[in-house]
Formats: C-alpha cells, sequence, structure tokens
C-alpha cells in the first residue's frame, strides 16, 4: 500500500533557533495524532541538517535534505554529497524542485544523474517536476510532464521505484498563492500513474506515492487531499509555520 506523505520544504528559511523552534512545535502539534501509513517530513537548510536530525529523533518527523550534487566527492566548492548527508542520518532527498531548474539551470539530463547518485547511495528521492503556466496555457502540460519523467526516471528499473516519492508541482502554483483545483490535481496525478504503469506495471504504479505542491494551505489540503491519486504533499510557505504545517498533517 503507498505511503501518505506531507513534507514541508523550509527552502532558504529559518536560522539555527528558528530550526529548532519550528521542530519543537511541530513536535509538539502532531505528538498525539495517529499517523497510521503517513510520513511527516521537514527539508531544512543544509547548515541545520544536523541539528534537525537530532532535534527530530524519537518523533514522527523524518528530516531530508533539499538538494545533493551527484558526484562521490571532489572539486564542487558549495556543494554537498550524498555520503556527508548520509553521514549525519539523511535517508531521503528533495530533487528537482522548480527553483533549482530556474535559478540553477537543473536540467531533466542532470537530475537523471542526481536520481542515479541517490540510489546508489541507498537513499529515497522526493522528485519533483511540473508545468509552467504557458505550458498549461497552451494545452501542453501532459506532454511536458511525460517528458521531464522520461528524461529523468524513466531510465530506472522497476525496483528502484520503492525509493521514488514523486510529486507534482505546478510552477505557476509555487508560492503564488494560486493552487491547481483538486480536479486539475486528481487528473495530472491520474495521467502520471497511467504512465507509470505503462512504462513499468500496475505495482509500480500503485505502490509510487504522488504528492501536490502548490500553495496548499490548512484551507485547501483536505479537499486537495481527498483525490484518490493524490497522496499528500509538498508544502512550502505553509510549512513555515508550525499550526499551518499541522493543520495541513491532520488534514490527510
Ligand atoms: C514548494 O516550494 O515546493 C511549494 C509547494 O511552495 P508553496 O507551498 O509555498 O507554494
Amino acid at each position: 500500500m503507498r505511503q501518505k506523505i506531507v513534507a514541508g520544504n523550509w527552502k532558504m528559511n529559518n536560522d539555527k533557533q528558528e530550526t529548532k523552534t519550528l521542530i519543537e512545535d511541530v513536535k509538539t502539534e502532531i505528538e498525539n495524532l495517529s499517523l497510521e501509513n503517513t510520513r511527516v517530513i521537514v527539508a531544512p537548510s543544509f547548515v541545520n541538517l544536523e541539528s534537525a536530525v537530532n532535534l527530530a529523533e524519537g518523533s514522527s518527523i523524518e528530516v531530508v535534505a533539499q538538494n545533493m550534487h551527484q558526484a562521490k566527492s571532489g572539486a564542487y566548492t558549495g556543494e554537498i554529497s550524498a555520503d556527508m548527508l548520509k553521514s549525519i542520518g539523511i535517508k531521503s532527498v528533495i530533487l528537482g524542485h522548480s527553483e533549482r531548474r530556474t535559478y540553477f539551470g537543473e536540467t531533466d539530463e542532470l537530475l537523471a544523474e542526481k536520481v542515479n547518485a541517490v540510489l546508489e547511495n541507498d537513499l529515497e528521492t522526493i522528485f519533483c517536476f511540473g508545468e509552467l503556466l504557458e505550458d498549461r496555457k497552451s494545452d501542453n502540460h501532459f506532454n511536458v510532464v511525460e517528458s521531464q519523467l522520461k528524461n529523468a526516471l524513466f531510465h530506472l528499473e522497476a525496483k528502484d521505484w520503492s525509493s521514488i516519492v514523486l510529486a507534482y508541482e505546478p510552477v505557476w502554483a509555487i508560492g503564488t498563492g494560486e493552487t491547481a483545483s483538486p480536479e486539475q490535481a486528481q487528473e495530472m496525478h491520474a495521467f502520471i500513474r497511467s504512465i507509470v504503469e505503462k512504462q513499468y506495471n500496475k505495482e509500480v504504479a500503485d505502490n509510487v506515492s504522488i504528492l501536490y505542491g502548490g500553495s496548499v494551505k490548512p484551507a485547501n489540503a483536505e479537499e486537495i487531499f481527498s483525490k484518490p491519486d493524490v497522496d499528500g504533499g509538498l508544502i512550502g510557505g505553509a510549512a513555515l509555520k508550525a499550526s499551518d504545517f499541522s493543520a495541513i498533517i491532520k488534514a490527510i
């Protein structure tokens, strides 16, 4: 059975003290919830990852990284390797976020290399993808999403998919306050599941968790999460406030 996941992407927010406060507040908010088959994830900045791992220990919160370099080690100033992440207890990495694609030029081809590095290191990835507003307006969104998945993920073997979580994030809905309607999310998630089934098989498609990301808030989470192919959310802005993030967790 596929898992439900609520993941908070903190992006470049929260210093050391703010990280501590937010983890502790989320811990308190969710300590009495029964989170059967549901994962709660936060992705703080690299500099606060280790302290976040320590703070989350013994709770239901998993701490993941926001990015990772594809090389094992070497002359890559400013970058972080899989070994470094593993050495502080990280087991999962967000890849392909639209901000990485837009501001740091990450392409599908580079992301395929990063995905390979994740798998070689027995890590998991929360793999983000999604169309631009112009793609949706020109009715090209299904093609764009299909080619993103094809280029970055469809070289994998079926067995690798137990380490893949998909996060469909229409770029026009990230940080804009504009959310895909629950129907638009369901339509795209069902399409994604159908192309995974076509490429692999029904078991892989049924077991992969597909998260929706893009201006999910306490007010809209329940309706979006009620859709059968939406297995949770990748949350940006609303993950920075413990009460909002925990309200979204409760919605699932
Ligand atoms: C994100 O950055 O992944 C995201 C979904 O952001 P927001 O929730 O703020 O739109």
